[in-house]
């Protein structure tokens, strides 16, 4: 049986925080309902081809989907059909869950929380628009864990506007006592018509310094790889065997299947993702229609150039070999001219028939990945 993994975007969040760009709504929670059962008929719709699939994966994300009352989350894993093996993922923002809630995802398979906490700082959390404090944010983590949970990630950003490197060191460190299996630590992106980026442009917000968020970024890898959490993508550590597998899917081009709006597929050598709209989405599928956009096929080029980035970015790094079966080619022979330039710069190394990013190559990964393409 082939594997498939599966996305499900739950788009609502109690208020928007001041830099998301994400497609989530905090004034729409009237659509909640018809939204949810939408999804469950867009499950229903493609059934047929994900039956006889074995769900390696299931990702809820958002949005905020530990918003949602549970029941609602129970319905959408009651129509999917995957076992104990999966790893099953709840995105939960502090602030939006309590014990029932907790009891009942644990209750309903989900054995995977990854909490949006970004930062442990107050002021800089109000900075952020985000809801809640670290007071929030430490007890519901403990409290996660005293429920029974054993996977715990928590993403934290780097590089906010006014976020200075002890703010950021006194976050890590906490993290660090409080025994996380997981953390993903992302560089502030800072995206156009946020309310963030319309700040930074009135001059109201300094802008984000690059050399503070490198200074966070090689921090970052030192003081986990002290702490047994160790890197294995360019923003993502883990305690070992407790790498995400749903991104290890996405990174290691698996297939995978998005449902709700918004929501990416790649399947059976395409990539495509469902309408943004969530007026045209709940039109559509109570009309049973699924409406495709951006359908591409990826043909072996464009397979490739992923391959490459896609391994570039995880510490493993790019399988010499794996590729050279897979294209039925010669990697060292094709690439040779980008190959002996990032020696020369020594963004890249390679031993053991694998290349990966070296420490210099990590702050250029994106020139590096150009290289290759
Ligand atoms: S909680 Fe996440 S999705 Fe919701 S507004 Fe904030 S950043 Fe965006």
């Amino acid at each position: 049986m082939e594997d498939v993994r599966i996305y499900v975007h739950i788009p609502f969040c109690k208020s928007k925080c001041q830099y998301c760009d994400f497609n989530s709504y905090d004034n729409k929670n009237y659509l909640i309902d018809s939204y949810i059962n939408c999804v469950l008929d867009e499950i229903d719709i493609q059934y047929s081809t994900i039956k006889n699939r074995n769900i390696t994966s299931i990702f809820l994300g958002g949005g905020t989907p530990s918003y949602l009352k549970p029941h609602l989350i129970r319905s959408i894993l009651h129509h999917l059909p995957f076992d104990r093996n999966t790893e099953v993922t709840i995105e939960v923002n502090p602030g939006t869950i309590d014990r029932d809630k907790l009891e009942s995802y644990l209750d309903m398979g989900i054995n995977r929380i990854s909490f949006g906490v970004q930062s442990l700082n107050d002021q800089l959390l109000r900075l952020m628009g985000r809801v809640h404090t670290r007071e929030t944010a430490l007890s519901n983590i403990k409290m996660a864990k005293e429920v029974g949970f054993t996977n715990i990630s928590a993403d934290l950003m780097m590089g906010y506007p006014l976020q200075s490197f002890e703010i950021y060191e006194e976050t890590l460190h906490t993290m660090i006592e409080l025994d996380m299996q997981h953390l993903s630590c992302y560089s502030l992106k800072v995206e156009e018509n946020t309310p963030l980026d319309r700040m930074i442009k009135r001059k109201m917000l300094p802008e984000p310094k690059d050399e503070l968020d490198r200074k966070m970024y090689h921090f970052t890898e030192r003081i986990l790889k002290e702490n047994d959490i160790l890197q294995y993508e360019i923003s993502n550590y883990a305690r070992k065997g407790f790498e995400c597998k749903h991104n290890m899917g996405y990174w290691e081009l698996d297939e995978y299947l998005g449902f709700g709006i918004s929501a990416h597929s790649y399947f059976k050598g395409k990539r495509f993702h469902n309408t943004e709209s969530i007026t045209d989405y709940i039109h559509d599928i109570k009309e049973k229609r699924l409406t495709r956009f951006d359908e591409e096929v990826i043909d072996a080029n464009e397979s490739r150039k992923e391959f490459i980035i896609l391994g570039l970015r995880l510490n493993k790094g790019l399988n010499i070999e794996k590729f050279n079966e897979k294209y039925d080619s010669d990697f060292m022979n094709d690439y040779k001219t980008a190959i002996e330039k990032c020696l020369k710069d020594q963004v890249i190394s390679i031993k053991n028939n694998v290349v990966v990013l070296t420490k210099l190559g990590k702050d250029f990964a994106n020139s590096v990945f150009t290289e290759f393409m």
